[in-house]
């Protein structure tokens, strides 16, 4: 079997586990391949496209901040991907650079895990970033009854759709379908483990909360939660989704199926958690 090259361009890499979660992917789906952690400055982005050419790279990854401003650089963009606004993973095929966002794909994977079913349901989502794109794409596309977003600035949030109701922070109460609350802010994660993104008297109300940070893998929103009696889930099977999504599509095949290799992704799951103490 041929060899390929893969890997992923951010701007800081430090924490990433991405080399260790695809090696452990290709290692359980036989698949023959390197992963590189490639640092990428902002002035050397629109060189990207080209390094992959010459050094014969066949997919990469992207991820913070380089998600949207990649988009330009690339040969054809997927639907999905143009809806979302974002691009997590680029193919190189016949020498065309191809953009397609697999975020969308480990978000359904996290709510399937937690059996949080989206069609009729009511959302609130916080944080108006990169990853609430993805994020609510999904929601809209399995049709949730109602997607309310949260932002600290709801007047400078460029995100628009239809039926999409956008709120600030002190107007949370007012939700009347408080079915799933998603965390899509940084908040929570390391070092600054003791925040929660909302007071503890909003969080009561919810069936099910989901935090998109799986590092610590119970932040203090998913440790309340938890408290109240919460089904929750973190975003550690959302990264793993999103990165068997991209070697299925590197191997153009469904080698890593994620509604038929449920054990398979199971035992990523483990493995990862193990490795990094998360
Ligand atoms: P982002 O684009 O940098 O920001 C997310 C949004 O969070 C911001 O636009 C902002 O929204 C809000 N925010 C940022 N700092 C905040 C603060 N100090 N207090 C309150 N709100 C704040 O990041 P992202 O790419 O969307 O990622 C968000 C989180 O999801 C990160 O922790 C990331 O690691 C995680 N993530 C996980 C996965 C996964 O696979 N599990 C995938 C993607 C992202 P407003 O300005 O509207 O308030």
């Amino acid at each position: 079997m041929k060899k390929n090259n893969f890997g992923l361009i951010g701007k800081t890499l430090d924490h990433s586990i991405s080399d260790v979660l695809h090696q452990e992917i290709m290692k359980e789906a036989g698949i023959k391949g390197s992963y590189g952690m490639f640092e990428v400055e902002p002035e050397n982005l629109e060189k990207v496209i080209a390094s992959i050419r010459v050094l014969n790279i066949a997919g990469l990854n992207v991820t913070i901040p380089y998600k949207q401003d990649i988009m330009r650089y690339l040969d054809e963009i997927d639907q999905k991907a143009i809806e979302i606004g974002a691009v997590n993973t680029i193919t190189l095929k016949e020498n065309k650079a191809i953009g397609t966002n697999t975020d969308y794909d480990g978000f359904k994977l996290c709510l399937d895990k937690a059996g949080i079913s989206i069609s009729k349901n009511g959302f609130t989502l916080l944080g108006a970033g990169g990853a609430a794109k993805a994020v609510i794409k999904v929601l809209q596309d399995e049709q949730a009854s109602k997607i309310t977003l949260i932002s600290r600035n709801p007047d400078k949030t460029k995100l628009e759709y239809p039926d999409f109701e956008i709120l600030p922070y002190d107007e949370i109460h007012e939700i009347k379908d408080k079915y799933c609350l998603i965390n899509c802010t940084p908040v929570g994660t390391y070092p600054n483990i003791e925040e929660c993104p909302i007071k503890k008297e909003d969080i009561k109300k919810y069936s099910n909360v989901v935090d998109l940070i799986y590092n610590p893998q119970k932040t203090k929103l998913l440790k309340l939660a938890d408290e109240y009696g919460i089904n929750n889930i973190n975003g550690l099977y959302m990264l793993i989704g999103q990165a068997i999504k991209a070697q299925e599509i590197w191997a153009s095949k469904q080698a890593l199926d994620l509604d038929d290799k449920k054990p398979l992704i199971d035992n990523i799951y483990e493995d990862i958690i193990l490795k990094f103490n998360l």
